[in-house]
């Protein structure tokens, strides 16, 4: 019997390895151009919030305002009634009345300060948030073009792959292809593999010496009685 070439097949296999390999590069793409999406939309997530968070401080300073307001019309109301009454007591309760909505007032102004204090902090929270995603998102959108780009390239290397594993699987004999497709799901890649130092290159387990001596002589194919891959002599 004539020697067997390994060759064709070995060549599909490098083929088909190109092939598998630009299509995890591919799964991989769009999960890429997801992330950095992902990063643009925490950025416009955390104005957003500082936005809010700044919003709603100016309605709570709005608020003590009309509470100021209202208590200083009171304030006001207990004045003017205070000119009019006679009797001492009535005229001591409605000072007491002015005082405490004075107290009041006094406290709803501390707390307007504080307020107007947490403002200023949240809009350099908003301009910051703002800043950032303004000094990122050109690098973000290139980025993503960049890997919108990339995938192209890879897809039309996946499309010579696909054509060159076509063209390397035409040399290969048919019941070769068979047991290539049979071996390829599984045990899985690679297919072919070397016999060295008397150990399968694809699962390392040890081979029996009848296995070695037939891949040594090449003269048919010959498989790892472990893994059952294909496997070939190598020094
Ligand atoms: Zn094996």
């Amino acid at each position: 019997m004539a020697a067997i070439k390994l060759d064709n097949l070995l060549a599909l296999q490098a083929a088909d390895t190109k092939r598998l390999d630009l299509e995890q590069q591919l799964a991989a793409a769009p999960r890429d151009v997801a992330a950095v999406e992902a990063k643009i939309a925490a950025e416009k997530q955390a104005i957003e919030t500082a936005k809010a968070e700044w919003h709603g401080l100016e309605a709570k300073k709005k608020s003590l305002e009309n509470d100021i307001k209202t208590a200083q019309e009171k304030a006001a109301k207990y004045r003017t009634q205070q000119l009019e009454v006679r009797k001492n007591d009535e005229y001591r309760a409605l000072t007491h009345e002015i005082e405490t909505m004075e107290t009041t007032i006094g406290g709803f102004e501390e707390e307007e300060l504080k307020v107007m204090y947490a403002i200023d902090e949240a809009k350099k929270r908003f301009a910051d948030a703002e800043r950032v995603l303004k000094q990122n998102i050109s690098g973000h959108e290139a980025k993503i073009a960049a890997l919108r780009a990339h995938e192209k390239e890879l897809r039309g290397e996946h499309e010579k792959a696909v054509a060159g594993t076509g063209a390397a699987r035409a040399h290969v004999p048919e019941p070769q292809t068979r047991l290539y497709d049979r071996l390829a799901k599984k045990p899985g890649m690679p297919v072919c593999v070397p016999v060295q130092g008397g150990r399968c290159g694809g699962c390392h387990m040890k081979v029996s010496s009848n296995i070695e001596f037939e891949a040594r002589k090449a003269e048919n194919i010959v498989t790892c009685d472990q893994c059952g891959r294909i496997v070939h002599w190598r020094l």
